[in-house]
């Protein structure tokens, strides 16, 4: 294990205990780019499937190996991309009840991106 490429295992269980997320089902692996859903406009770096009926997740982080050399440090902070689809399951309830518009989907993103950040102190 190196610092690039933490164990997801491992931090999904800390962090899972911290948002008490620990009666979710949370399944988390490393994908590649076509697993994620880029496209050669938009990288993908952390993905979540909730479905809260059965409090099950899929989560996938991007795999480093895929990192553009030229990406923000932030997006290849694989532990902060956790943390922020982890804030997505928090979220969802409240987040679902609105209308899926190009806004909403960016205001919801800002929203857990600055829960991530402020939970890592970044
Ligand atoms: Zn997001």
């Amino acid at each position: 294990m190196t610092a690039r490429r933490p164990s997801l295992p491992r931090l999904l269980k800390k962090w899972q205990r911290k948002l008490r997320l620990l009666d979710w089902e949370i399944s988390i692996a490393y994908g590649t780019p076509e697993a994620m859903g880029s496209t050669t406009d938009n990288t993908v770096y952390g993905q979540c499937r909730p479905q809260r009926q059965h409090r099950s997740a899929e989560i996938l982080i991007l795999d480093p190996d895929h990192f553009s050399p030229d990406a923000p440090t932030h997006y290849t902070n694989v532990e902060l991309t956790l943390v922020h689809e982890l804030c997505h399951i928090v979220c969802e309830p409240v987040f679902d009840k609105v209308k899926m518009t190009k806004e909403n989907d960016l205001a919801q993103e800002v929203v857990v991106e600055t829960f991530a950040k402020a939970l890592l102190e970044l």
